[in-house]
């Protein structure tokens, strides 16, 4: 008998340039950020989480959001979509003319609060305006539900409370949802049931997945997600995204890495490897973790 999964493509969301490089301490030029989107278009991939529209004061490296959806070459097929972390980041998404814009909050009371200063309750509600209002202007919402899996602050998260979200979230309109393990603490038996739990349920949206570095773990935590139906798998070339002053942030798994082991196991992804490779040692020359990796880094991202 063979191993049998019941994915057989996967769609992979690249959320480099924006999750991968949002904490990078000195700021990349726009060329370069467009550069490395480039690549990515080149390499197949078919969505692309280009920037963030997120207040300069709180994310200085997304201050030039604007010029790199205006720079970028557009390559046809291939989805640009930017972060709105609220109802203003969304006009200034309308305005750059984006066709799908990607929301978050987290499924932990604590770790929203601390993220984004509001109850979860509070959240929904400005979610809520959030979809009507790019339902309005024609955009599709993609929204993201962090601490999926487990909490720094709280610890466990109820899988039902996660539910309860996504729901919410599709009422709202989202078309996908995004289960976010925002700090590396997902482990095969919670990614599958999870995910096995929201997929069940939801009635329109899609079910994505987006796994942090663990030490591995977060190989497995795919394997387990496919094996509970997931096909769409959010990832950062190079595995950009730990921050070099918090050692609970990890980096995003590495979009070249989920390619070849999903191209290793029959799974067709699109995506070309030696391209996604060339756009991945980039996207590292681009990250302070990884240029000071002989000193202090290491070469996972954490
Ligand atoms: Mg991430």
């Amino acid at each position: 008998m063979g191993y049998a999964l019941p994915v057989q493509t996967v769609t992979i969301f690249e959320v480099g340039p924006r999750d991968g490089l949002q904490n990078e301490p000195d700021f990349i030029s726009t060329e370069d950020k467009v550069k490395l989107v480039n690549l990515l278009s080149d390499s197949g991939l078919k969505r692309i989480e280009v920037t963030s529209f997120v207040h300069p004061k709180w994310v200085p490296q997304m201050a030039d959001a604007e010029k790199v959806l205006a720079t970028i070459r557009r390559v046809p097929g291939v989805l640009y979509n930017a972060l709105v972390p609220n109802l203003k980041g969304l006009e200034r998404g309308i305005a750059a003319g984006l066709s799908e814009v990607v929301t978050i909050l987290s499924a932990s009371e604590s770790h929203n609060r601390k993220n984004l200063n509001m109850s979860v309750a509070e959240s929904l509600k400005e979610l809520e305006l959030v979809n009507k209002r790019a339902k309005e202007s024609g955009i599709r919402v993609r929204s993201y539900i962090g601490t999926a899996y487990g909490c720094p602050m709280e610890g466990f998260v109820d899988p039902q409370k996660v539910l309860e979200i996504a729901l919410a979230l599709e009422e709202f309109g989202s078309y996908e949802i995004s289960l976010g393990d925002t700090t590396g603490m997902a482990h095969p038996k919670s990614a599958y049931e999870v995910a096995w739990l929201v997929k069940g349920n939801l009635k329109r949206a899609a079910l994505a997945v987006h796994f942090h570095q663990a030490e591995g773990i977060e190989f497995a935590n795919v394997l387990a997600s496919l094996e509970a139906g997931i096909d769409i798998i959010d990832s950062a070339a190079g595995g950009l995204g730990g921050c070099p002053y918090a050692p609970g942030a990890r980096g995003n798994i590495a979009t070249e890495v989920l390619v070849e082991m999903l191209h290793r196991m029959g799974i067709e992804t699109g995506v070309d490897e030696q391209k996604i490779r060339e756009a991945s040692r980039f996207a590292k020359s681009l990250s302070r973790y990884f240029r000071s990796e002989g000193s202090h880094g290491n070469a996972t991202g954490h």
